[in-house]
């Protein structure tokens, strides 16, 4: 049987318990997860490139199934370069939606080998992104329910301390 790689690409600016959550949960389904952040993502990012990959290692921990890994260029190239044929991507809210339908049909378009499969986020998360957390951390609000401890902490770095949550 061929073994089932996934790529799940995504600007981890930074990771949050909505991106870990797919992470897992397409453990569950794949053989092995790349975790691929975009290097056009670094320009506006709040985190470099090797802060991200960092907090997500730590978040994730020991995982032999799972890679991390950076991009640049055609993200359907990258794929396929991994031996991948499928890019995993989340859905939140509608408003997804439009964006990621286009993004999708486009990559089809470009390489046809290519799939992209979207997981549904989980009920907790599907408000959740890595803007609001940065909205709400610099505003120095409660973050702990949205990421896990190390990025909690280099959001503070950044904004000075948060409120724990109620
Ligand atoms: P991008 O800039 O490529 O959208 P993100 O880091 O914002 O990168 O998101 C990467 C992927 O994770 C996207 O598919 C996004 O929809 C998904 N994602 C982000 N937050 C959540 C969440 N709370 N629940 C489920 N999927 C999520």
């Amino acid at each position: 049987m061929p073994s089932h790689v996934a790529v799940y690409p995504g600007s981890f600016d930074p990771v949050t318990y909505g991106h870990l959550d797919i992470i897992q949960r397409g453990l569950q389904v794949f053989d092995k997860i790349v975790v691929a952040v975009a290097r056009n993502s670094e320009k506006n990012a709040l985190f470099t490139i090797d802060e991200r990959l960092e907090m997500i290692r730590e978040a994730v921990g020991n995982e032999p199934r799972l890679e991390l890994d950076t991009f640049d260029g055609l993200l359907v190239d990258y794929v396929v370069s991994r031996e991948s044929r499928v890019i995993l991507r989340g859905l939140r809210a509608v408003s997804d939606f439009e964006y990621e339908f286009q993004i999708a049909q486009m990559n089809h378009t470009v390489q046809e080998k290519v799939e992209t499969l979207f997981m549904m986020t989980s009920v907790p998360y599907g408000y959740l992104s890595s803007s609001i957390v940065k909205e709400v951390a610099s505003l120095k609000g409660p973050v702990d329910s949205f990421v896990p401890p190390v990025v909690k902490k280099a959001l503070e770095k950044k904004f000075g301390p948060t409120k724990s949550s109620p």
